[in-house]
């Protein structure tokens, strides 16, 4: 398990920073995001540190995969039942702001906007 002294979400898996916490085994940790943009916004990350998903691996499948699969079943106990959004930022382009991989789970009772807002 790799682990960055200096990553805001490796503090969050090992309790150095405290968090909102949904779910958490071997592999990934889910916690509630601290600027929601919908009732229900949570975060799933592997523990282990990868900044971005240009640096993943197949090592990293396990916990990629979990992070998808475990995705509605949260979301559905979260309160998000008539869906959600997935949204994972990776580098500049991207917007991304922590640099440890994360996927946004972002839903609630009503319908969300555009996922991107068209220039034309
Ligand atoms: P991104 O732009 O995809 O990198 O999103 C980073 C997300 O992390 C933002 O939605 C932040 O609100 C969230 N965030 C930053 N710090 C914390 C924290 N300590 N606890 C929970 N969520 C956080
Ligand atoms: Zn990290």
């Amino acid at each position: 398990m790799t682990s960055d002294p200096n990553c805001i979400f490796c503090k969050i898996v090992k309790g150095e920073i405290p968090s909102k916490k949904l779910y958490e085994d071997g592999d990934i940790f889910a916690f509630h995001d601290i600027r929601p943009v919908a009732p229900v916004h949570f975060l799933l990350i592997p523990k282990t540190h990868v900044a971005t998903l240009y640096d993943a691996d197949m090592s990293h499948a396990p916990a990629l995969g979990k992070m998808l699969a475990l995705a509605g079943k949260l979301a559905r106990e979260a309160g998000a039942r008539d869906g959600f959004r997935t949204i994972i930022n990776n580098g500049r382009v991207g917007h991304q702001e922590v640099y440890h991989v994360h996927m946004h789970v972002i839903g609630g009772p009503d319908p969300l906007g555009p996922m991107i807002v068209r220039r034309t």
